[in-house]
């Protein structure tokens, strides 16, 4: 006989205790997990015919997943730029499933005003002002998507047509300029038919990732007076750098062009009062993305998007339906974004800021700042080692004082030994590694015992 979900509800509270059980116990056991594995599939098993209830189904997981998952939300999983998840965003997380909601639009609940109250709490921690509105989007990249394709749209506006309307085609080429564009910009140009080769890069800064801001100022002069969409980076992946956002948003008097800001982590350098500058012009931006599920430290996927031109937005995304009504000042979530029905993304969010505050979000903030300058500090005193570029944020980026060729043999020595987990890249020619710090957790002994890994990993390489 197969398990109902009915059988399961006449057990509900009995399933959740136990689920309740199982999730304390990873819990307690995040900082101790070994932060990466080497992945091992498990044997595949076809789908069952007859369904063996929730306590079955949990105890295959534990036994059969469960051990190869990373400790992504521990406190030395340093990789990509990885958040982790706060105690009240987890239960925030749950409830949404619990309470299932579909933001869609407000015909029928108040969680859309929950998401609007959410934005709204966004726009207060970022500093940005009352006419940039947002929406809850998956990721960055869809933050950066969104940005890009209201973007193209004011595009058209400039030269006379309706994207939303009559197609990209209608619109001729474009140039986006970027110094050190995130390659979601890439993939987000493709998306919206742009096409990856519309994207310019721009000179940076000697030894630097920001752009060169007067060799932007000649790259748009070139442009002859044709309007050109512009990506400003807060925040790079590999050093953390951010460009001169006031002296690009300053070039918009000369040159007519959209400026996006891909400020995924960068945004949240208004919370430490000795970086706040780096995104004080910010809100000039015409679309901004920041990323959640990074240095917010909800449970994946989340990020907002921003914009001071809603009407140019849910002319892109509006999604007309007799059954859902017309779109109204405060158009509901459907018209903004490319998802129309999905999940309450906000209510984690809402709970950790609910829980928290400002100031709790802010000491995550400072702590991870000082973590990797403490890092950083280590590295650069440390044989073996040297930094690529001094730690303006909250990445750490470096490589092999030798033959930085072994940064791949070191990273995959590291995730061996399950005490931290770090990617590589390459900076400026040079293969690198990234350790960057976004997650609540991580505290001053966390640095120490990754200090000890590398130490241990380069005596055990040379
Ligand atoms: C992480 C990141 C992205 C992409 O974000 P996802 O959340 O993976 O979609 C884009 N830009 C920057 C600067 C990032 O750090």
């Amino acid at each position: 006989m197969s398990t109902t979900p009915a059988d399961d509800l006449a057990r509900t509270a009995e399933l959740m205790e136990a689920a309740g059980g199982y999730a304390v116990q990873l819990l307690e056991g995040m900082s101790e997990r070994p932060a990466a594995r080497a992945p091992v599939r498990p044997e595949p098993r076809p789908l069952p015919l007859a369904g063996a209830g929730t306590s079955a189904a949990m105890a295959e997981f534990a036994a059969r997943w469960e051990p190869g998952f990373a400790a992504s939300a521990g406190p030395r999983y340093l990789g990509f730029v990885t958040g982790g998840s706060t105690p009240a965003s987890v239960v925030g997380d749950w409830l949404t499933g619990v309470l299932d909601q579909n933001p869609t639009s407000g015909l029928d609940s108040t969680a859309p005003d929950l998401e609007r109250e959410t934005v709204a709490w966004l726009r207060e921690l970022f500093g940005l002002p009352a006419g940039q509105q947002g929406a809850f989007v998956s990721g960055a990249t869809m933050s950066n998507a969104t940005g890009l394709a209201i973007g193209r749209e004011w595009l058209g506006e400039q030269r006379g047509v309706s994207v939303a309307d009559d197609g990209v085609a209608a619109l001729g080429p474009v140039r986006v300029l970027s110094g050190s564009a995130h390659s979601s910009i890439g993939k987000a140009l493709s998306l919206l038919g742009l096409g990856r080769s519309a994207l310019r890069k721009v000179d940076v800064l000697p030894g630097r990732e920001a752009v060169d801001v007067s060799r932007l100022a000649e790259a748009l002069a070139e442009l002859d007076g044709a309007p050109a969409i512009v990506v400003a980076n807060a925040g790079t992946v590999n050093t953390g750098d951010f460009d001169d956002l006031a002296a690009i948003a300053a070039l918009r008097e000369r040159f007519p062009f959209w400026l996006h800001v891909d400020a995924a982590f960068g945004a949240f350098a208004a919370l430490s009062p000795g970086h706040a500058h780096l995104v004080a012009a910010l809100g000039a931006a015409d679309s901004i993305c920041a990323d959640l599920h990074k240095w917010l430290n909800v449970p994946y996927d989340s990020a907002v998007q921003f914009t001071h031109r809603r009407d140019l937005q849910t002319r892109v995304f509006q999604n007309h339906a007799a059954y859902l009504g017309p779109l109204g000042e405060e158009p509901d979530p459907v018209h903004l974004t490319p998802e129309n029905s999905r999940r309450l993304r906000a209510l984690a969010a809402w709970f950790t800021l609910a829980a928290y505050g400002r100031e709790g979000h802010a000491e995550i903030v400072r702590r991870d700042l000082a973590l990797a300058a403490r890092l950083g500090g280590r590295i650069a005193a440390m044989p073996g080692y040297r930094l690529l570029a001094p730690v303006r944020l909250n990445v750490v980026c470096f490589t092999l004082s030798g033959d930085p060729g072994g940064v791949d043999q070191v990273a995959r020595a590291i995730t061996e030994s399950g005490e931290a987990f770090l990617t590589t890249t390459v900076y400026d020619g040079v293969p690198a590694l990234r350790a960057a710090f976004s997650s609540w957790r991580t505290t001053e002994a966390d640095v120490d015992r990754v200090a000890a890994v590398l130490e241990k990993v380069h005596r055990g390489s040379a």
